[in-house]
């Protein structure tokens, strides 16, 4: 008998519409069918939703639902939303999306190692200083964490000759990487690092991670690249570093509020670069195909995805 599944979406009707015509042919046997098309009798047999930006009173039309895929990678807000849900939260996984977030840490980790934000306020005032090159592998990179997104990294500026550790909340080995887990593991990597990258999921635990007292250890002339969640630094914190020269430049691509509002401070600080949510976009085609396996998956043999660990947030 075909299968139905749900596709719950709070988002544009083009990009709605977008994802069912890349997902809907993909599935055997299985119709996909948009909340608002979906009888009160399908409602009854939907086991699997796939989810952007769902309203969880949506989803709670569904008595018999066992998991739901997401089509984005960070599902923060999903976990904050429906916290006692009955169901599995399978976030998207996709090497495509964790190889275009190496390529934009590589990016941006070249624009401040190479002192792009300098030479362009220089050029503003046009003041000829030649500043001194510091040798790749004598450039301290450290990443806080190191899941699909931070290993991918971390392999990429490896390879490109930086020198690179890593943070996680368990203990792991990274060929090429210098590896630090807990409190100490996290003081220490602040300490010795140049340029620091934060690709963390945001967590009770991570919440402010980054504050004054944090963003105090790294060196002075440090610099800082948030590609995760703008709730992981504070950014008065940051700011005030900012002002002070503790901290050099910043290269932000997420915010507490978003989009940046037009009266904020960071705006305008000379040494922050402002980034529109752009570092690793979902790519509409690899992430179809993986929602597409991972469903076939399920009504093959049952077997749900890797899911979200409730208790720890990711
Ligand atoms: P992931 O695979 O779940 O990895 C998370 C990493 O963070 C793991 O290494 C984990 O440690 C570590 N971690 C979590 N809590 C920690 C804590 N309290 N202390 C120390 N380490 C901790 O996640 P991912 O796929 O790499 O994605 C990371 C985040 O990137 C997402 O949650 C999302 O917010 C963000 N993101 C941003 C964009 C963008 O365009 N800006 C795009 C996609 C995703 P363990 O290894 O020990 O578990």
């Amino acid at each position: 008998m075909q299968k139905c599944i749900a596709f719950v979406g709070n988002i544009p009707n083009h990009e709605k519409q977008s994802w069912l015509a890349k997902i809907g042919p993909l599935l055997k046997n299985t119709r996909l069918i948009p909340f608002e098309e979906l009888s009160a009798t399908q409602c009854l047999t939907i086991e699997v939703a796939i989810v952007a930006n769902p309203d969880p009173k949506e989803l709670a039309e569904f008595p018999n639902l066992r998991w739901v895929q997401s089509v984005w990678a960070g599902v923060e807000r999903l976990v904050a939303e429906l916290p006692n849900a009955h169901f599995d939260i399978v976030r998207m996984i996709d090497p495509n999306l964790a190889s275009t977030m190496a390529e934009a840490v590589l990016a941006w980790t070249l624009y401040l190692h190479r002192d792009m934000p300098k030479y362009r306020c220089q050029q503003d005032r046009k003041v000829w200083i030649q500043h001194d090159l510091v040798d790749l592998k004598d450039r301290k990179i450290g990443i806080l964490g190191l899941g699909q997104l931070g290993k991918a990294a971390a392999e990429k500026l490896v390879l490109n000759g930086f020198n690179v550790s890593g943070w996680s909340r368990r203990s792991t080995e990274l060929e090429g990487v210098k590896c630090f887990s807990g409190a100490e593991g996290f003081n220490q990597l602040l300490a010795e690092t140049d340029i620091l990258i934060c690709l963390l999921p945001l967590t009770k635990d991570t919440q402010q991670l980054l504050n004054d007292k944090s963003l105090g250890l790294l060196p002075k002339g440090a610099s800082i690249i948030n590609f995760a969640r703008g709730p992981i630094i504070d950014e008065e914190a940051l700011l005030s570093h900012l002002e002070s020269g503790h901290i050099e430049h910043a290269v932000l691509d997420v915010f507490k509020t978003e989009p940046l509002p037009t009266d904020s401070a960071l705006w305008t600080a000379p040494n922050v670069t402002v980034l529109p949510h752009i570092s690793a976009p979902t790519n509409i085609r690899t992430a179809s195909k993986i929602v597409a396996i991972n469903i076939a998956r399920y009504f093959e043999s049952g077997e749900i995805p890797e899911a979200v660990i409730r208790t720890r947030g990711y």
